[in-house]
């Protein structure tokens, strides 16, 4: 186990688009306080730039795990407002590229990582595999994250992986169709009835 002076060494390093105000080793999970960097940023509507503060609000995200252990980032972020009058976004809340992306309760790396476990290994599998790295994970929140990766164009896959999972409680069933051989999710089916699979 990492001891405290380290622990810290890494949180800096890891999270340096944030200023770290405390390092917290509550046994079971590391909890980080954190705040953006107070520099201006671009307006999302007009451009313009801004630093001027209109309220400060909390987040909570989880990040990649350090010395196996999930990773809690309270982070104290800006809401911040428009200079330009003629802009009819008066407020918006400030994101930090590549650590804080909109509606995201992961930081962006851990939904990266998170996603290619997902995708290597479907719903059920990483939903195991994940906690024994330290991300606690349902599989109904792996499952989402399956669903969540875009789709690229792809063509007909010469093989088809499947696995089936519960919706509801074992009583709705879906399955999910990979292409065994490049590990992209192809489609999602609404139950797991072969002929709703079946090719032709
Ligand atoms: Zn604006």
């Amino acid at each position: 186990m990492l001891e405290v002076g380290q622990l810290v060494d890494v949180v800096f390093s890891v999270l340096s688009g944030l200023v770290i105000d405390d390092v917290i080793d509550e046994g079971e999970l590391i909890r980080v306080r954190a705040r953006s960097r107070e520099v201006p940023v671009p307006c999302p509507r007009c451009a313009v730039q801004t630093a001027h503060v209109h309220a400060w609000c909390e987040r909570t995200v989880t990040d990649v795990p350090i010395d196996g252990r999930p990773v809690v980032v309270n982070v104290r972020v800006r809401r911040l407002a428009c200079r330009d009058w003629r802009c009819p976004q008066r407020t918006f809340r400030e994101q930090v590229t590549g650590v804080l992306e909109r509606h995201q309760r992961r930081t962006t790396r851990l939904t990266c990582q998170l996603s290619a476990v997902v995708r290597e290994l479907a719903s059920r599998a990483s939903a195991r595999v994940l906690p024994a790295l330290g991300v606690r994970i349902s599989r109904h929140t792996a499952l989402r994250a399956l669903l969540g990766i875009r789709l690229p164009a792809v063509e007909t896959p010469r093989v088809l992986g499947v696995d089936d999972f519960s919706l509801r409680r074992g009583r709705t069933y879906a399955t999910v169709l990979i292409d065994a051989e490049t590990r992209r999710r192809v489609d999602v089916l609404p139950d797991r009835r072969s002929n709703t699979s079946r090719c032709g």
